[in-house]
């Protein structure tokens, strides 16, 4: 079966009744992976029916709050009912300094987020170089990007050989285009439009720029700030790339 792609959230920091922070779901050779953790991510879940129980692995871009938040109470979650309600192992996998984030989550809330060692495993990739972590059921590679120190692009590539690539947050740089080069699915940040370019983020036109010199066969914007609502982003977009276009929403499928 195809892989699909499942957006939990377009949106950002700022509160949105239709754009939750964000996050996404990949499906793919029967497991659930999830990419980014942004407050409200367990009720959308709930929403496409995917029981929190059934994610196999957490991939953080970063560590902003609207792309980490929920993580404790995901955690905390998993726990209930008690004993042992967490069958399947779960990974978290995320950039260079995320043990001692973590670390410091558990100061915060203690056992409360401490999962049974045998269900539970947390790889940190490396932030200054590409790095590579191999799963049965897909391959994934990661990119530093200009962002945070701990910041990544992730490359996912199922059992077809289908690539799917995640911007996570990120400005303008090399690594991003090297990552996503003959993608056939890209989603990619897209903050803020054309003339609001904020540092640290993309605007529709350099995010289609990117996709362009990188031959990515599609391309999904997201992460809309509310300056995105009112500007005809699909229009800025394709002023600089040629393939297909879609603006994400939430609760929006879409086959790789
Ligand atoms: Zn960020
Ligand atoms: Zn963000």
């Amino acid at each position: 079966m195809a892989s699909q792609v499942t957006i939990l959230g377009s949106g950002t920091c700022v509160p949105s009744l239709t754009r939750n922070p964000c996050s996404f779901l990949m499906q793919t050779g029967g497991e659930n992976l999830l990419f980014d953790c942004g407050p409200g991510t367990m009720r959308r879940l709930l929403e496409v029916g995917v029981s929190i129980m059934d994610i196999s692995h957490i991939f953080l871009s970063h560590f902003h709050p609207d792309h980490s938040n929920e993580l404790a109470a995901f955690l905390f979650a998993l726990k209930y009912p008690a004993p042992a309600a967490q069958k399947q192992p779960l990974t978290i996998v995320a950039g260079q300094g995320f043990r001692s984030f973590f670390e410091r989550l558990k100061k915060v809330y203690g056992r409360w987020i401490v999962l049974p060692p045998d269900l539970f495993s947390v790889v940190e990739l490396d932030t200054k170089d590409a790095d590579r972590h191999n799963c049965t059921a897909f391959g994934i590679a990661s990119m530093p990007v200009s962002h945070r120190p701990e910041s990544l692009a992730y490359r996912i590539v199922d059992a077809d050989g289908k690539a799917l690539v995640y911007s996570g947050d990120t400005d303008v740089c090399d690594g991003l285009t090297d990552i996503a080069t003959d993608a056939d699915l890209m989603i990619c940040e897209s903050a803020f439009p054309d003339d609001q370019k904020a540092d640290g983020h993309l605007t529709p036109s350099l995010a289609g720029k990117i996709a362009q010199t990188a031959a990515v066969r599609r391309l999904v914007l997201t992460h809309f700030y509310p300056a995105c609502e009112n500007v005809d982003i699909e229009k800025q977009c394709r002023s600089t790339y040629s393939g297909p276009i879609v603006l994400a929403r939430d609760l929006m499928t879409l086959t790789l």
